[in-house]
C-alpha cells in the first residue's frame, strides 16, 4: 500500500462546523459597516431627500416624479433584489445588519457588564431587573447611562442626514448659524434623541421579537429552501443538560427547533455557540450540532435542495432586477440636468398679455449659469430681465419677458433658447398674439 493510499484511509476529524469560527467577528464587522454606509449614503450625495423641492437626490441629482425612468428603475430594481435576498437568506439583515439590533446589542453588552447578566431592562414575564449585588452602585447607573445617551445622540443625528446637507449639520452640531436649518431643528433632534434612547434603554430586541413590520414582511418571502438552522438530532444526546444555544439567542428561540414562519434572523449566534462548546468540551465530541444550511431538508434530515432550485424560483424577480437597471440606466443617461419653461405672466394689461415668465430648474447641486436668447422677435419689440442666471445649488428661478405694446398687432411665433455652462440647452416656442398699440 502506497503512503497516500495510507493516508486516504485515515478517517478525517471534523473539528468544527465551517465557518463557525468567523460568525460572530463577521457578522460585527458587518453591522458596523452597515453603520457606516448609512451614514455616507446621504453624506456622499448617493441618496437624500430634498425637503424644499419635494423630492429626492440620487448621485447628486434632484430627482423628480417626471424622471420617470430613474424613479420606477430605482425602486423596481431595490424591491426585486431584495425579494430575491429574502427568499435565498430569509431575514439575515435583520441578524446582520439592522442598526436597531446593532444596538440591542451593545446596550444588552453593556448592561450585563455593569449591572450583571440577570439585569434585563425589560421582559415580557413580567420579572423584575435583577442586578448583581456587587454592581450595585451609583457610578456604574451613571456610567450604563452616558454609555447608552451618547450612541442614541449619534443615532439620532443619521436621520437627520437624510433630509439636510452635511455642512447643515455640521453647523448643527457646531452650533453655528445656518440659513438651510430650520429654528425648530433643535426641538425634532431631542425628540429623535429622547425616541433612540428609550428604545436601547429599555425596548431593545422586544422590537425586533413583537413589533418589527419589516422583519413580518420579510418572512412572507421565507420557504423551506431558505437559509436556516440545521440541527443534528443524530447526535442529541450531547443535549442533555445543556442550552447553551437557547441563552446565546437574543431572540430567545430555541435553534434545535426551528421552523419555516419562526422569528430566526440567522444571526448564527448558537452555531457559534454550540461550536465553540464542542471545541473545549471533552465529552462532546465533533463539531456543533448547528449549521446554516440552504435547501429544504426530507424527513431523514437529507438535504434536497440547492443554490440551482433558488435560482428556478427566483425567475421573476431575476427578471424585474434586470429590467429595474436598465430603466434606471436609461434614466441617467436621458437625464436632463435643467429644465425650463416658459409662461404667460399674471401681470395683465387691461385684457392684453404682454408679460411672460420664463421659470428655470436647476437639478445639480454644483453652481452653473444659464443664458437665454430669443430668436423670432426684432430685438427693440421685447425687454428680457436678464440674459443670464446664475445658480450656486440646485434651485428655481423666473426671469420676466416684456413683449412692447407698439408691436404691430398679429400672431407672432418665436423661440426662447436656454443653454447651461454644463453643456445642457433647451428651447420652447411661444405663440403670441399682439393686440396693436
Ligand atoms: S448548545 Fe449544542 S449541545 Fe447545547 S443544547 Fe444547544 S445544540 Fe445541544
Ligand atoms: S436561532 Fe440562532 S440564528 Fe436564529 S436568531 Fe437565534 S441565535 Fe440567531
Amino acid at each position: 500500500m502506497s503512503a497516500n493510499e495510507a493516508l486516504k484511509q485515515i478517517p478525517i476529524q471534523q473539528e468544527h462546523v465551517p465557518g463557525a469560527t468567523i460568525l460572530h467577528p463577521a457578522r460585527r464587522v458587518v453591522q458596523y459597516l452597515t453603520l457606516l454606509i448609512l451614514v455616507l449614503i446621504p453624506t456622499s450625495g448617493l441618496f437624500r431627500i430634498d425637503v424644499a423641492a419635494g423630492g429626492f437626490i440620487l448621485l447628486d441629482r434632484q430627482i423628480w416624479f417626471s424622471d420617470i425612468f430613474i424613479v420606477m428603475g430605482f425602486w423596481v430594481f431595490i424591491a426585486s433584489l431584495l425579494v430575491m435576498m429574502y427568499s435565498l437568506v430569509g431575514s439575515i439583515f435583520c441578524g446582520w445588519m439592522c442598526p436597531q439590533n446593532t444596538a440591542s446589542e451593545y446596550a444588552n453588552m453593556l448592561t450585563y457588564k455593569l449591572l450583571g447578566r440577570r439585569a434585563e431592562m425589560m421582559d415580557m414575564s413580567g420579572d423584575e431587573m435583577h442586578v448583581a449585588v456587587r454592581r450595585q452602585s451609583v457610578l456604574n447607573y451613571l456610567l450604563l447611562g452616558i454609555g447608552l445617551l451618547l450612541p442614541s445622540m449619534l443615532y439620532a443625528l443619521i436621520p437627520l442626514l437624510y433630509f439636510f446637507p452635511p455642512s447643515a449639520i455640521w453647523s448643527f452640531v457646531t452650533f453655528s448659524e445656518d440659513a438651510q436649518l430650520a429654528g425648530s431643528l433643535y426641538w425634532i433632534y431631542m425628540v429623535c434623541v429622547a425616541v433612540f434612547l428609550l428604545d436601547i434603554s429599555v425596548i431593545r430586541h422586544l422590537m425586533c421579537k413583537y413589533m418589527c413590520i419589516y422583519r413580518v414582511w420579510q418572512h412572507s418571502f421565507k420557504t423551506r429552501e431558505t437559509l436556516h438552522i440545521h440541527y443534528d438530532a443524530s447526535r442529541s444526546d450531547h443535549c442533555a443538560s445543556c442550552h447553551y444555544c437557547v441563552d446565546s439567542c437574543f431572540l430567545d428561540i430555541d435553534p434545535r427547533q426551528t421552523a419555516v414562519f419562526d422569528s430566526c434572523v440567522n444571526c448564527g449566534e448558537c452555531v457559534t455557540a454550540c461550536d465553540a462548546l464542542h471545541s473545549k468540551s471533552k465529552k462532546m465530541h465533533g463539531p456543533g450540532l448547528l449549521s446554516f444550511v440552504l435547501g429544504a431538508e426530507d424527513r431523514h434530515g437529507e438535504n434536497r435542495g440547492s443554490v440551482a432550485s433558488f435560482f428556478s424560483r427566483a425567475k421573476a424577480s431575476s427578471m424585474a432586477t434586470l429590467l429595474g437597471g436598465a430603466f434606471f440606466v436609461i434614466g441617467i443617461v436621458g437625464y436632463q440636468s435643467d429644465e425650463f419653461s416658459v409662461y404667460r405672466s399674471e401681470a395683465w394689461h387691461g385684457a392684453k398679455i404682454l408679460d411672460y415668465r420664463i421659470n428655470v430648474a436647476h437639478k445639480l447641486y454644483h453652481p452653473t449659469d444659464i443664458t437665454f436668447r430669443i430668436e423670432g422677435l426684432d430685438d427693440g419689440v421685447y425687454q428680457l430681465e436678464k440674459n443670464t442666471v446664475h445658480f450656486e445649488t440646485a434651485g428655481r428661478q423666473d426671469v420676466k419677458l416684456h413683449i412692447n405694446e407698439s408691436l404691430t398687432k398679429g400672431l407672432y411665433r418665436f423661440r426662447v433658447f436656454a443653454r447651461a455652462d454644463d453643456g445642457w440647452s433647451d428651447v420652447f416656442d411661444v405663440t403670441h398674439f399682439a393686440p396693436g398699440g
